[in-house]
């Protein structure tokens, strides 16, 4: 039978703290044609310790473009008009692996991981200058979070990792540079680079010139030459090896974006003041603020948005990020195992309606955004011999939504102009009780997508418009497959706001745990 040909299709790789995924969109309606998804692995091997196997990463990419074209195929559709394949990927996340063999050298550090917190104590007594050496060149504070430190800790304690670099052998990266490294053909040309988006997530990369800051890469003593090339972040990076026949498949170019950057292009937040808010393992609430670096004075970070194009302007964004959401519900399924999947959490939180008084501050790694507290651990407190797993579930959907509001506030005293209504997207949003819950505690609407898969989508979008490729054109008409579902407040603001502050005692309860 004769295969449909819908015109050019664009591809996506996202690549997320708990899942990769492949899906193939068409370009004309920005319709989701076929897609599979493989939960990835968290080793947890000393408490704060957050690792993942970067090989089994890359196996799990490979088997989701391989599935996605089996179901491709039975559904008649033409793989071959698979015209570029964008990455979006977890940003942070550090890998160093040898150019040689193609084998990592050690396991990939999370960005959750919290193993440098006293990297980072004693790289704070030695800042020079001002304290603002790092942030004004990065947007970032001093934190266990970003690339930096970990690449520090890798190069002070993988015996492995130093020899390699002794040798020459060394390249680092963050998961999009060890996918495309890999993907472009690994110990046989790969291409070793980044975007903008991810770069600008080590803490290395000056925001303000767009290049890896040598006063940056010497105060951390990170050696230049193992890092990737920056390249915007749309545009053809490489050609795509077929995995067996080691052969170059001609149409298949690329782009990638961090995975937080990419929702933003995928929820079409192109202006300045729009924002989106994504909830995967954490939350992350950014807002574009143009071609202007804002600073924020209330505890957000200054990061780079997108840039779609060699020749196109830099958007900047100002970040909320939230380190633990959609991961507390992983941990009262995998630790606790009062739920056997995720999307169960919503009947046990239904049963009861309400969290009855407890409150939940899942602080696993610290608290990030707006408190940057590597000291605070989690806490279920308010707890009566009446608590059960079913209130405990409501609190943990409940600890998202308050921590959101602590981000948005954040935001609105940043930005001067409050946000009229939430655009949302994640793994998390298919579950409707956040959605209201969301709405009720930030007092405004939320707004989601029919298509939830914006954070590919928005990949798939970059790798479709960079030049050579040319089949997508960011224009808003692109996506009329996709509809929006709104969440009204319910609760009254006062209600809301007396939840609130009680969420905000809890919070300095889970302070100070670790000195
Ligand atoms: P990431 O991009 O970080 O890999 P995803 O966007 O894929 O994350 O979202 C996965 C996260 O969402 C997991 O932590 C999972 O526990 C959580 N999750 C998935 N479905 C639901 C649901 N119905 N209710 C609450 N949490 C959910």
């Amino acid at each position: 039978t004769k295969k449909a040909d819908l015109g050019p299709l664009v591809g996506a790789v996202d690549q997320g703290t708990s899942s990769t995924r492949f899906l193939v969109f068409n370009s004309k309606t920005a319709e989701l044609l076929s897609h599979h998804q493989v939960e990835i692995k968290q080793e947890f091997p000393r408490e704060g310790w957050v690792e993942q196997d970067p090989k089994e990463i890359l196996q799990s990419v490979y088997e989701c473009i391989e599935k996605t074209c089996e179901k491709l195929g039975q559904l008649n559709i033409d793989i071959s008009n698979i015209k570029a394949i964008g990455v979006s990927n977890q940003r942070e996340t550090t890998v160093v692996w040898d150019k040689l063999t193609g084998e990592p050298l050690y396991n990939a550090v999370v960005w959750l991981d919290l193993r440098t917190q006293s990297t980072v104590e004693n790289l704070s007594k030695r800042i020079p200058g001002n304290n603002n050496f790092v942030k004004s060149k990065t947007g970032l504070p001093l934190s266990t979070y970003f690339s930096a430190v970990k690449l520090r800790w890798l190069l002070d304690n993988v015996r492995k990792v130093q020899k390699a670099v002794e040798e020459n052998r060394a390249l680092f990266g963050t998961i999009d540079s060890w996918l495309i490294w890999s993907l472009t053909g690994g110990v046989n040309g790969g291409v070793h680079c980044t975007d903008v988006t991810n770069a600008s997530r080590t803490m290395l990369f000056n925001i303000h010139s767009l290049e890896w800051d040598k006063e940056l890469c010497e105060f951390f003593g990170i050696p230049m030459e193992i890092l990737p090339n920056v390249r915007s972040s749309s545009e053809i990076y490489g050609l795509m090896v077929k995995k067996k026949k080691k052969k170059k498949k001609k149409t298949i170019g690329g782009r990638c974006l961090g995975d937080q950057s990419a929702a933003l292009v995928g929820q079409m937040c192109f202006q300045d003041g729009q924002a989106k808010n994504t909830y995967g393992t954490g939350c992350f609430l950014l807002c574009n603020t143009g071609h202007k670096c804002v600073f924020s004075e209330h505890g957000l970070l200054t990061t780079v948005a997108y840039k779609l194009g060699r020749d196109k302007p830099v958007y900047y964004a100002l970040e909320g990020s939230v380190a633990i959401a959609g991961a507390v519900i992983r941990w009262l399924r995998d630790n606790l195992g009062i739920i056997k999947t995720s999307e169960e959490i919503e009947k046990l939180a239904k049963e009861v309606g309400t969290s009855y008084g407890c409150y939940f501050v899942p602080a696993f790694s610290g608290l990030y955004a707006p408190y940057w507290e590597p000291s605070a651990r989690g806490i279920i407190c308010g707890l009566t011999q009446f608590t059960n797993k079913c209130h405990i579930a409501f609190a943990a959907l409940e600890a998202v939504c308050f921590q959101t509001r602590e981000i948005l506030d954040a935001m609105n005293r940043d930005c001067g102009i409050p946000l009229s209504h939430l655009q949302v997207d994640g793994g998390m949003t298919s579950n409707k009780i956040l959605m209201q819950l969301q709405a009720d505690i930030l007092y405004i609407p939320v707004v989601k997508p029919s298509m939830p898969e914006t954070t590919a989508l928005g990949a798939a979008m970059a790798a479709g418009a960079a030049e050579g490729v040319g089949v997508w054109s960011l224009e808003p008409e692109d996506l009329s497959a996709v509809t929006m579902e709104r969440f009204e407040p319910q609760i009254n603001a006062e209600e809301s706001e007396i939840r609130y502050s009680t969420w905000k005692k809890a919070v300095m309860k889970s302070m100070g745990w670790v000195t």
